[in-house]
């Protein structure tokens, strides 16, 4: 499909650039082309998809229900598609946004390989200055950024990295050409998400694994299972109730939190609700857990203790099922990882638990990576080691305000924003799933569709008001870091060391002593209400001109 979308030539002033095809970009080129307005879209690579597009690693899938991850906008869409699978693998997310592409036809404003190295704001002529990596340039009056939150991988800094000869490469760079498996000795670094959907899947395939880990993360199983004709039939004919259910919970998931109260019960009543829990599909375990267990650390600890006994059943040698239960911290302090088969990966004779803490890693060699107890001889190293999260998507860009003022000095201590969508002293720039908003910590179209609702509609009062510049208060904005900050004190999570805090030992200055607000904790209806009420009550919060 990406071959056939035919390029036209860029053209040099739209209404509306857009940056990045992922999600967020393909539904607000949708609902703007679909407003009549002018409008291109600008991805660095050579297809859409986005998160989708890049990460290509075995075991890549969903872990939304994909009846839940999809648009919801189209009815003819919905009943069209067919999503195999509960947690749909990547191949298939692909196909699906590519398919949305080629049906409402917007290939013709998508512009391949152009990846924005610069964004300036020019006030005397109210709009953007874009540059391109290859020296195009271009106008916009507005911007909307849709450049992911994961998107800028970080691979770790041992000596020799770049010396190994084998292959090696970060999960989001993984190839798009097949990578042979079968016969060879591979490592994989990192135990997050990412390395747990890898390990779970090609630990039966290769011929020995070794998974370097630093710190183990709490994971669940997914329960994934194929969607019959039928059941298809079944969910199409749910999709209202399906996306109004979901509209109504804290991550925009089809799973919302028991609220009957986690000391209401007895821990044999309790562990009776786990043990359901725990053969449920997807991010039930956690998301339809007792509520206390984000936020109260009695009820966490003995729920970890729980998920500990489920993981030391599940590995026949108790010193690695030790290994692999997290003693730092409590579930959910982190992203959990839905797992398929990972922790019995380590029943499997080839697969080796090498645990950096008592065998840290002192150089990656030709031949493979070295510990302190010698050398392990790989023909493959799998770096799923994470990324400069949220805010280095937007960093490795000049983005540059009023007065020349630069968006990576203005959020060097962390991102400032106003609703996770605007920035003082960035006029006419908007974000969809930007830092701060609802969308990074929720079932990310679901967000995506309010909140670009949110933009288009800006963009449109703007324009219709025959207004030029539209820009976030100093105040508001001041206030709605404020808010997201202290959203986070009433959650357990900040005491995780994740991206969900903007942890990454990978990256200078990062020591897990300080927190980065990334991400808004008060529930995607509750943002979804504030931005309702900040349109009514004519924009509260914005200057216009
Ligand atoms: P991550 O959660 O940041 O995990 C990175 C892992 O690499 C951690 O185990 C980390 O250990 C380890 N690591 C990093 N640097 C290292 C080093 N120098 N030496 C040894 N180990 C190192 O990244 P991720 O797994 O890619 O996941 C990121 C996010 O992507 C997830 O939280 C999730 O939001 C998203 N994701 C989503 C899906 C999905 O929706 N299906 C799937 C995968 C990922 P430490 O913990 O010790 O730092």
């Amino acid at each position: 499909m990406n071959e056939t979308l035919k390029q036209k030539a860029l053209g040099d002033h739209y209404r509306v650039a857009i940056i990045g095809a992922g999600v967020g970009g393909l539904y607000l080129v949708k609902r703007l082309t679909d407003l009549g307005i002018d409008v291109v879209l600008l991805e660095g690579e050579g297809g859409v998809g986005g998160t989708w597009y890049r990460n290509r690693y075995p075991g890549a899938r969903f872990d939304s229900e994909s009846y839940t991850y999809g648009f919801s906008f189209s009815k003819s869409l919905l009943n069209e598609w067919h999503w195999q699978e509960r947690y749909s693998p990547q191949p298939e997310n692909l196909r699906y946004f590519n398919y949305v592409v080629e049906k409402f036809q917007l290939a013709e404003h998508i512009h391949f390989n152009c990846w924005l190295t610069h964004a300036h704001w020019q006030e005397a002529e109210r709009h953007w200055w874009l540059a391109l990596g290859d020296g195009r340039q271009l106008k916009a009056d507005f911007v909307i950024s849709a450049i992911g939150l994961l998107s800028v991988p970080t691979k770790p800094r041992y000596e020799g990295v770049d010396r190994f000869k084998g292959d090696s490469f970060h999960t989001f760079e993984w190839p798009d050409e097949p990578v042979s498996l079968e016969g060879k000795r591979v490592g994989v670094v990192g135990t997050g998400a990412t390395g747990i959907q890898v390990i779970g899947e090609i630990a039966p395939i290769v011929d020995s694994l070794h998974v370097f880990q630093r710190r183990p993360n709490w994971a669940a199983p997914l329960n994934n299972s194929a969607i019959s004709g039928a059941e298809m039939d079944d969910i199409r004919a749910k999709y209202e109730e399906i996306f109004e259910f979901c509209s109504k919970t804290p991550g925009g998931f089809a799973h919302e939190p028991d609220r009957r109260g986690f000391w209401n019960f007895t821990r044999e009543e309790r562990v009776a609700f786990w043990d359901e829990l725990y053969d449920q599909p997807g991010f039930s375990i956690w998301l339809a857990n007792f509520r206390e267990i984000f936020t109260d650390e009695r009820a966490n600890a003995e729920f970890s203790d729980y998920i500990a006994g489920r993981i030391r059943a599940r590995v026949r040698d108790p010193k690695i099922a030790e290994k692999l239960i997290p003693k730092d911290h409590g579930f959910g302090w982190q992203r959990v990882p839905m797992e398929t088969n990972y922790y019995e990966a380590f029943n499997l004779p080839h697969v080796h638990l090498v645990d950096l803490n008592e065998t840290p890693i002192t150089k990656v060699t030709e031949s493979g990576i070295e510990i302190s107890e010698g050398l392990i001889a790989l023909d493959l190293i799998v770096y799923a080691t994470g990324f400069d999260a949220v805010t280095g998507a937007f960093n490795r860009i000049d983005i540059r305000g009023v007065g020349g003022r630069s968006l990576r000095e203005k959020w060097a201590e962390g991102p400032e924003t106003y609703l996770g969508t605007l920035v003082s002293g960035f006029p006419n720039f908007m974000m969809v799933a930007g830092p701060q908003s609802a969308s990074s910590l929720s079932n990310f179209p679901r967000a995506i569709e309010i909140g670009g609702n949110w933009i288009a509609d800006l963009i449109s009062h703007v324009m219709g008001t025959g207004c030029s510049r539209v820009e976030a208060t100093e105040e508001a904005e001041a206030e709605w870091t404020a808010h997201v900050a202290e959203m986070y004190e009433a959650l357990l999570m900040r005491k995780g060391k994740g991206w969900f805090t903007g942890y990454n030992s990978n990256l200078d200055g990062h020591t897990g002593e300080r927190i980065h607000y990334f991400v808004y904790n008060g529930g995607a209806p509750k943002f979804h209400e504030t931005l309702r009420s900040v349109a009514s009550e004519n924009y509260r919060g914005l200057t216009m001109s």
